[in-house]
């Protein structure tokens, strides 16, 4: 019990400790690739040991298709890739006659829609720092973050992280609320040699050193500025080991008049550009070729995975599962060994994430949440108010934030 004359006493005191213990920070970091059981790998001990210290979600489930764009918008708007409107990395629209690739944002924000992390942080008066995040150069609302960088993934890891640091060195009213970065090493490694292959667990120690030297400079600053910075390690995907003998040949694939064909890799869509070409044969001529190798999905099976209501859909669709992908030419060149894209139901699209810091729990695993469920739960944590239309509401991720 705290004698009430002292309450009384402390009262201009406790309303500026409220006015300073809102200032939290969050860093929110990418490891685009990194599959859930990537963690209890021995090349991942020291993130492995971060995440004792916090709390772990063993499989984040992800959104359909399992790939970067659609994925990391997810994470960033809390918005299905339907509603964030990136439905893959490369897609075309029924309603426009140009398509979209990576980054297009940039130049045309008309592609996306939602309101990322940083610009939430930043309309409701914060700074937000961005060292890569897919489409975190382009303006979403007319803004940009405080501090972004357009994306070379050449920038060497460390400088990436030696940026990350000044930004939340300084003083307290300036350091940013969000600060992201982004590692790409990971994936590229794996879609070449193979989720198991030693350049994949090369990349991964060498992530695993970087983020244990930001995890040190956040904890030294937490200790010695009474700062209250957290770290957030998420995937957008986890990788599915490939058979090239096993490739479907795109051009092997029918390809009428009419109809304009995009190959995701894992699916191959077709958008109907001519309203008198023949859908109803293409669909025929298709399942007459598929023995077994892939399947039309039909209206059911997008509704399940919510990928429905949307122009940048398509027309048909067509999906194969692991260890094969459609390639063009097949698998001639043996130079992909694995592949991500597929339904989430597939057990290697699993991504990962660790959370720690001052408000959030440690010493705490969770078997399962959703990518959608963190942008509820990173607002919640800065204290922002979240736009209307966001799909979870934080999910099993939850019980990753400290009670008060
Ligand atoms: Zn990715």
């Amino acid at each position: 019990m705290i004698p009430r004359l002292l309450i009384s006493a402390l009262g201009l005191a406790a309303s500026l400790w409220v006015v300073t213990s809102t200032a939290q920070t969050l860093v929110l970091v990418s490891i685009d690739g990194f599959r859930w059981d990537y963690l209890d790998w021995p090349e991942s001990s020291r993130m492995k040991q971060i995440a004792a210290q916090g709390t772990r979600v063993v499989k984040l489930r992800t959104v359909y298709p399992s790939k970067t764009f659609p994925g990391h918008l997810s994470l960033a708007t809390g918005l299905r890739p339907t509603g964030h409107g990136v439905v893959d990395n490369y897609f075309c629209r029924t309603d426009r006659p140009d398509c979209y690739s990576m980054g297009s944002g940039r130049k045309d924000p008309s592609w996306l829609a939602g309101t990322p992390l940083w610009t939430l942080v930043e309309q409701q008066g914060g700074r937000a720092s961005t060292f890569f995040w897919p489409e975190s150069d382009a303006a979403f609302s007319d803004l940009l973050p405080t501090d972004y960088r357009a994306f070379d993934g050449r920038t060497p890891h460390r400088e990436r992280v030696r940026q990350a640091i000044e930004w939340l060195a300084l003083p307290d009213g300036d350091r940013p609320d969000l600060v992201t970065l982004y590692f790409s090493a990971v994936d590229s490694a794996s879609h070449t040699y193979g989720p198991e292959a030693p350049q994949t667990r090369e990349a991964i120690a060498d992530i695993d050193r970087q983020v244990a030297a930001l995890w040190s400079a956040i904890d030294d600053m937490n200790r010695r500025d009474d700062a209250d910075i957290h770290l957030m390690l998420v995937s957008d995907h986890g990788m599915a080991e490939v058979a090239p003998e096993l490739f479907i040949d795109t051009n092997t694939l029918p390809r009428p008049k009419g109809f304009k064909r995009v190959n995701g890799s894992t699916r191959v869509t077709y958008y109907q550009r001519d309203p008198t070409a023949d859908i109803e044969s293409l669909a025929a001529a298709l399942d007459a070729q598929s023995k077994g190798r892939y399947r039309r999905l039909s209206a059911a099976d997008l509704a399940e995975r919510h990928f429905e209501d949307h122009p940048a859909v398509g027309d048909l669709i067509i999906e194969t599962d692991p260890p094969r992908v459609f390639r063009r030419g097949g698998g001639k060149n043996a130079d992909l060994r694995g592949m991500h894209g597929y339904p989430a139901t597939v057990e290697d699209m699993a991504a990962f994430l660790v959370a720690v810091g001052p408000r959030f729990e440690s010493d705490q695993v969770i078997a399962e949440a959703h990518q959608l469920d963190v942008y509820p739960v990173v607002a919640s944590l800065l204290k922002l108010t979240v736009p209307d239309g966001i799909v979870s509401d934080g999910g099993h991720l939850k019980r990753a934030l400290r009670g008060d």
